[in-house]
């Protein structure tokens, strides 16, 4: 017999509580279930007071409580509470049920899942949710794949909760396996760089001698042209924020942490082949900047450059670091792009790359203006091979490019790490390069490991050479 509730949701920290409450908002009847099962009650009883919520206080409750086919979302930690939950589940559920998972879950473990399940009839569904707290609550960007056949059983729901960017919902079907949350993951990896570049743009304002005051202002400026965006108005808050004793940024420990989504990123970059420099650039600047006994020790032992930062135009100087940024954000982007590619290759997953351009367009932390001139390059080319290559953000690299130049180079003088700007700008030297100085080095390893070589014009036929003549 079948219940009542549209929907389940176990886990109830913050993101599944914030999610309970949004889909009850968008009409939903959501039946609530948690690990420790006391928190169902004081659930019910305080924050989804005077909602439809339910609750259940087993498994076998919840299921009893739900329309088929039953669909079933998890929100807990990420890792073996996920095979625990569905282990438990897969007795009480029948083929044609739906088991989501909502969390930040490694995507080989999705794809794993998903090719068991699918084994009994079940279909699953990885599915990025981004945003934290108040994008779960009011909006977040989802980005599901798995098992294809549960899109439409869970669409209506997904597309009622989601944030909507100019109208659309930034929730699409991503694909198969664990590719929605690959995407996410990407997404994460992202969200370093973007915030990497923005600490550089920072740093280097300082120590030019800006005031917070002065630099909130300026990236209060760049937040209503082409770097409008959730994190750039969120730094200009950040700067401009006072408690009793004055600016509070300048008092925050610089020692950056991180649970795991970059790194991972950057490890799938490794992994596919595919020159993710930028991330994995942001990753390694988390790494040193924890480095901090090191560093203070460091600091009064290792000499910098005599060269002051100082500039002949101000004004100019840090025009030119916007674009520096702007030009830095778009080989990132493309970076990312370029990774989903080459895993949506080796995994036979079709990616609408313009439909992951407005997942994120809204919703999520790296949402911005940008991301709807990405999707716009995507829309008008769909097999787009590499983003870089898209007019509008050729044209903006070439306008920026000069300024990209005077900014890495001058942070070098004057001894201030960059390494973000300055990775994506040997990236971008590089990647436009005809003929790289590879051809060395294949001599080299055909000289001391006899790795064979081609010759240019004969591709596809390996030579190998005694460079000693011995
Ligand atoms: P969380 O702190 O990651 O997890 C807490 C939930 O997991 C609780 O319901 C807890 O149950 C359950 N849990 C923990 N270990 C368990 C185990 N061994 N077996 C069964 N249940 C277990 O919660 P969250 O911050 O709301 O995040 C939920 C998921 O969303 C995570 O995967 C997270 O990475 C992802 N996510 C979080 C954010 C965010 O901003 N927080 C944003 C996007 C995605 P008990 O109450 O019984 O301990």
């Amino acid at each position: 017999m079948s219940g009542q509730a549209d929907i389940a949701l176990i886990g109830l920290a913050v993101m599944g509580q914030n999610l309970i409450l949004n889909m009850d908002e968008k009409g939903f009847v959501v039946c609530a279930y948690n690990r420790t099962v006391a928190k169902v009650k004081e659930f019910l009883a305080n924050e989804a007071k005077g909602t439809n919520v339910i609750g259940a206080d087993s498994l076998k409750d919840m299921v009893s409580k739900l329309k088929s086919p039953r669909k079933v979302m998890l929100l807990v930690k990420a890792g073996s509470a996920v095979d625990d939950f569905i282990q438990q589940l897969v007795p009480l559920l029948s083929a044609g049920d739906v088991i989501i998972d909502g969390g930040n879950s490694e995507y080989q473990d999705t794809s794993r899942r998903c090719d068991e399940l699918a084994k009994l009839g079940l279909l699953y569904v990885g599915s990025g949710v981004s945003g934290g707290e108040e994008g779960a609550r009011h909006g977040p960007s989802l980005m599901p794949g798995g098992h294809e056949a549960a899109w439409p059983l869970i669409q209506p729901i997904f597309q009622a909760i989601c944030a909507k960017a100019d109208g659309e919902p930034c929730c699409e079907w991503v694909g198969d396996g664990g590719a929605g949350h690959f995407v996410k993951m990407v997404h994460n990896g992202i969200e370093y760089g973007d915030m990497q570049l923005i600490c550089e743009a920072y740093h280097i304002m300082q120590s030019l001698g800006l005031s917070a005051d002065q630099m909130a202002d300026e990236f209060g400026k760049w937040n209503s042209a082409e770097l409008d965006s959730f994190l750039i108005e969120i730094t200009r808050d950040i700067l401009k924020y006072k408690d009793g004793k004055g600016h509070l940024l300048e008092r925050i420990r610089d020692t950056a942490g991180q649970k795991g989504t970059g790194k991972w990123t950057a490890i799938a970059a490794l992994q596919y082949g595919v020159p993710v420099t930028l991330i994995g650039e942001a990753v390694f600047s988390r790494c040193l900047s924890a480095l901090k006994d090191e560093r203070v020790q460091a600091s009064s032992v290792l000499k910098g450059p005599s060269t002051k930062a100082e500039v002949a135009n101000l004004t100019k100087f840090l025009d030119d670091i916007k674009h520096a940024l702007y030009c830095a954000k778009i080989v990132s982007y493309a970076q990312g792009f370029m990774l989903m590619r080459e895993a949506a290759r080796e995994n036979k997953w079709r990616l609408n790359y313009g439909g992951i351009a407005l997942m994120w367009r809204g919703g999520c932390i790296i949402r911005s203006v940008f991301l709807g001139n990405i999707k716009d390059a995507y829309t008008s080319q769909p097999q787009l091979s590499n983003l870089l290559l898209d007019d509008f953000f050729k044209k903006a690299i070439e306008r920026g490019q000069d300024s990209w130049r005077e900014v890495v180079a001058n942070a070098f003088r004057w001894g201030i790490p960059v390494p973000a700007l300055s990775t994506a700008l040997s990236f971008y030297d590089g990647y436009r390069t005809a003929k790289l100085p590879a051809n060395l080095l294949q001599a080299q390893r055909d000289y001391f490991g006899a790795h064979t070589y081609e010759l240019l014009g004969q591709e596809g036929q390996f030579h190998h050479t005694n460079w000693t003549g011995t």
